[in-house]
């Protein structure tokens, strides 16, 4: 059996039940077969994969807190301390229902490929607890960001762990995040990135993700002949990413027409209003029906459905798996030719498979949503040298570093004998750097 079957089966074996983490190794290491091979015996003798399949680290711990009615509640808190060859672990915290280790595993793997892509000095890891911030009073967000900083204050530092946001993570839970990290060690040091302005945040960090992902959309357009300009773009999500993704489509003169959350979805024939996008979903903190109550061209659909829209671009922008084999065979025979994703994994393999078996271009999100990352580790600099940047300043280090990212993974992929195949070389570029990082340092 080759070196990277017999590693996928071991990491099968001894992960049972994390279907996401699998899902993520199988894809990585199809793609890499071709690079493993050549250096078989060194790796293997090594164990490298097994090394970079096994996390350095895995924290778990009991986040207890009061709600509003004095009823004690208890979730679970997961840190995942994945690797650290190139630099200190780097990676956001997830609150959803729906996170377990096995989520947190998939997320922080993907992160150590994403990080090494932005050719800043960040390893990989991730976080969160299944905590569902929906629903709940500022005052049980606080309780609960506090529990929860109570233990993993001890694991994170500016120089050895940086969390920073994702799903049900923004700004007011990183506030609450901090203000206790601050408490307890009485350290005031760039621990997390995504911090308010007035506490040594970063200009455009709330931008970075969505807009990172346009300028890698409009790098790897134009090096296929084709324009940004005038194209009809299908947007999944209405939060972080999703907004700004939309918002700089428009700036570059396309025309995003849709966006989801976790109960439906609308169509804007008319172009989606970002402006009222934000009011909705970061103001009010409300459902999409409030968007499609207050703007007379836009239809609400509930549930799923989103991908059977007439569209030339399909950015994924909301969760993992969210566009399956039948949504991409809708795309297809409705005319889209690029899916460029922003969120971590939202295609499925099969998905991913049909869309490169039909010439559709494909980004992997762990290049094309790189932006959210490298525009933190923009943060950690700014803090560690006590100064802040203009946000122009900002912005344009972030499309320096999409731009060379879309190169990086583009030469990658031409060097192996995979030309326009962004999936291998994300993948590639990504491994060869933390390989070399990691065979330097010796076996630890
Ligand atoms: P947000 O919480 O801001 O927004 C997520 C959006 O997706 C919301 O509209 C939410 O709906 C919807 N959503 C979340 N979970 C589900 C689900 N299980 N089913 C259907 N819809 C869902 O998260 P972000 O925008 O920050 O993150 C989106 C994706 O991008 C994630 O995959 C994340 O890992 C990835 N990412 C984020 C980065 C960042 O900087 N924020 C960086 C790189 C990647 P609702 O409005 O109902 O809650």
């Amino acid at each position: 059996m080759s070196y990277v079957d017999e590693v996928y089966e071991r990491v099968v074996a001894q992960n049972p039940a994390q279907p996401e983490f699998h899902q993520a190794v199988k894809e990585v290491l199809e793609s890499l077969r071709v690079v493993i091979e050549e250096n078989e015996e060194e790796y293997r003798k090594e164990a490298l994969l097994e090394r970079l399949t096994t996390p350095e680290r895995q924290i778990l711990f009991r986040v207890p807190w009061v709600d509003d009615k004095g009823q004690v509640q208890v979730n679970n808190g997961f840190r995942v301390q994945f690797n650290s060859a190139i630099g200190p672990y780097k990676g956001g915290l997830r609150f959803h229902p729906s996170v377990t280790l096995g989520t947190i595993k998939f997320l922080g793997f993907e992160q150590i490929f994403k990080n090494s892509l932005t050719s800043l000095p960040i390893g990989g890891g991730k976080g969160g607890s299944d905590f569902d911030p929906k629903g709940k009073s500022d005052k049980e967000v606080m309780k609960f960001c506090q529990s929860f900083m109570t233990e993993l204050y001890r694991h994170v530092g500016a120089d050895t762990d940086v969390p920073a946001g994702d799903i049900g993570v923004g700004g007011r839970e990183i506030g609450f995040l901090y203000g206790q990290y601050k408490r307890i060690t009485g350290l005031y040091e760039g621990v997390l990135t995504g911090k308010g302005l007035t506490y040594g945040g970063s200009l455009a960090r709330t931008q970075a993700t969505g807009y990172g992902l346009i300028y890698f959309l409009d790098a790897m357009l134009r090096a296929n002949g084709k324009a940004l300009a005038g194209q009809t773009v299908a947007v999944s999500g209405a939060g972080n990413v999703a907004i700004y993704a939309i918002e700089k489509a428009q700036q570059l003169g396309a025309k995003p027409v849709t966006c989801t959350d976790s109960t439906g979805w609308i169509y804007d024939p008319e172009g989606i209003d970002v402006a009222l996008l934000k009011e909705v979903k970061e103001v009010k903190r409300a459902r999409l029906t409030a968007y499609a109550e207050a703007r007379p061209s836009a239809v609400y659909h509930e549930g799923k459905g989103v991908w059977s829209t007439k569209c030339n671009i399909a950015c994924p922008c909301a969760t993992q798996n969210e566009l399956n084999l039948d949504d991409a065979k809708m795309l297809y025979e409705n005319g889209c030719y690029c899916v460029a994703e922003g969120a971590n994994m939202p295609t499925t393999l099969e998905a991913t498979q049909f869309i490169q078996s039909k010439g559709m271009l494909f980004s992997p999100g762990k290049a094309s949503n790189a932006g959210g990352v490298a525009t933190s580790a923009l943060e950690m600099s700014q803090n560690s040298e006590r100064l802040s940047w203009s946000f122009e300043e900002v912005d344009s280090k972030l499309k320096g570093i999409m731009e060379n990212i879309f190169r990086s993974v583009d030469e990658a992929a031409k060097k192996y004998g995979k030309e326009g195949d962004y999936v291998a070389g994300a993948n590639i570029a990504g491994f060869l750097k933390v390989a070399e990082a990691m065979k330097a340092q010796g076996i630890v």
